[in-house]
């Protein structure tokens, strides 16, 4: 659908595109193409979109896959495609929260690890992006169009001010690649930012990290980055964290061969996965 388009169907229900809902619909069928193409989506893929808003990735991606779970909050939305019966054949749409989906049982449910496709809303990037990372071994791709701000934070390199919590638990479990930068005249109504695709390709075994490994990951990480002017020896022996005194951290830091003068934003991944294992040990010493 093409602007006018949009807005015709939108004013001809009374509707508006809901602000807190993210509906910035994307109007350009050749970048959605492009975005599938890019994606890397087969004819075998079934494919879980977020976000079906009026359907314009879904239509290219239903083009390709041979079949697509489409997930949107907004009932007028999905009022709409029920009565107009616009969508394809091959396109299954559940009035269902993003964030209260569960990839663990859609993957089963598809028989494999799931292929996840969506123009995100902004305000639930955040919070979705900590959600693959919990579900991660339910996914194995999932290509987002998020803010560029968002995009540089999850690409960043260790030293730099974007570097930060989700750059370092994706990096423990996916790479991150970004596929295309998109301009606001993409989109109706036109959002204030720039956006960019990327893909997020989950390791099938993430890192050897346990699951109880990866709890206490996320706490180090987050305990790290939480004041992240301070030193290591600080912040991670500050407050009731990790539950570590200043002697055990810097047990820990020295255990890792990390200098506890550091700051959060000096370790890289590898770091951050020694200094975990340290600390997990000093957590079991008895006291
Ligand atoms: N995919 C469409 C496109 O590219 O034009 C719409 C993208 S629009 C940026 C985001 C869509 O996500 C909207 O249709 C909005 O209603 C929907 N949405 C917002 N929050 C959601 C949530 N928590 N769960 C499911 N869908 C949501």
């Amino acid at each position: 659908m093409n602007q006018s388009e949009i807005k015709k169907l939108l004013t001809e229900r009374g509707l508006a595109p809901s602000k807190q809902l993210g509906q910035n619909f994307l109007i350009q069928p050749v970048l959605a193409e492009r975005i599938v193409t890019a994606g890397g989506i087969t004819p075998d893929d079934t494919v879980v979109e977020l976000g079906v808003g009026l359907g314009a990735l879904t239509r290219p991606l239903a083009a390709t896959a041979a079949r697509v779970i489409g997930l949107e909050i907004d009932a007028g939305i999905i009022k709409y495609h029920r009565e107009h019966q616009g969508l394809p054949a091959n396109v299954e749409l559940r009035h269902q929260d993003l964030l209260r989906a569960d990839f663990a049982a859609l993957a089963a449910e598809v028989g494999t690890r799931l292929k996840i496709m969506a123009n995100l809303p902004y305000a639930v990037t955040n919070p979705l992006l900590f959600k693959l990372v919990e579900q991660r071994r339910a996914i194995r791709q999932a290509v987002l169009m998020i803010q560029k701000e968002v995009a540089q934070r999850l690409t960043a390199r260790p030293g730099s001010k974007e570097y930060g919590v989700l750059t370092v638990l994706l990096g423990t479990c996916a790479t991150v690649q970004r596929l295309l930068e998109v301009g606001p005249g993409n989109f109706y109504p036109r959002p204030k930012v720039d956006s960019v695709v990327i893909a997020i390709n989950f390791h099938e075994q993430p890192a050897a990290l346990t699951e109880v490994d990866f709890a206490l990951l996320r706490r180090v990480v987050d305990s790290a980055f939480r004041q992240r002017r301070k030193t290591l020896l600080n912040s991670l022996s500050a407050g009731a964290g990790l539950g570590l005194d200043r002697n055990q951290t810097a047990a820990a830091l020295a255990a890792a061969g990390i200098d506890p003068r550091f700051r959060a934003e000096n370790l890289d991944t590898e770091d951050f996965l020694r200094l975990t294992k340290a600390v997990s040990e000093q957590l079991q010493k008895p006291a």
